[in-house]
């Protein structure tokens, strides 16, 4: 079992944070260099946003069984490892790509996309995640939601 933990800017002020590897991100040990890796890289650019300046990391450090979603007892186990990435990197704003980032750090569904909410004094945004980017209507929200992001830092 190959754990595949955060990848960027250890001071970034903007960290984005997936689900849990797949294949390619097993094989080469860095989160979202996969297909859905390509979409989000699709949408930084858009953005103008230099990934290098980031920290991207998922939830889940491990691939699950088909990649299916995480469940309570898999996101249960890695969260204190993700808390402490958070707590090192101290960003300005998290980016909670997705259901999974969301429930794991706001314990709360996608509710609340696409608006900055402000807690124990980081900022947090909910969007999609980037997997669903193939959809041209979902990855010009993702695009717009992003882009709210360079308000912030
Ligand atoms: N999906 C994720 O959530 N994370 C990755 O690193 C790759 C795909």
């Amino acid at each position: 079992m190959k754990i595949v933990l955060g990848h960027g800017n250890p001071k970034a002020k903007i960290m984005l944070i997936g689900e849990a590897p797949g294949k390619q991100e097993v094989k080469h040990g860095k989160p979202f260099v996969g297909p859905a890796g390509k979409w989000l890289d699709k949408i930084l650019k858009k953005n103008k946003i230099n990934r290098e300046k980031l920290y991207i990391t998922n939830v889940v450090k491990v691939k699950t069984p088909g990649n299916r979603r995480p469940t309570e007892k898999e996101i249960k186990k890695w969260l204190p490892i993700l808390k402490n990435e958070i707590k090192k990197v101290k960003p300005k704003i998290i980016v909670l790509l997705g259901e999974s980032a969301s429930m794991a750090v706001l314990g709360e569904k996608v509710r609340e996309r696409g608006k900055i909410i402000s807690k124990n004094r980081i900022k947090y945004l909910i969007t999609y995640h980037p997997s669903a980017a193939r959809f041209t209507k979902i990855r010009k929200t993702i695009e717009l939601d992003i882009k709210k992001v360079k308000g912030v830092v």
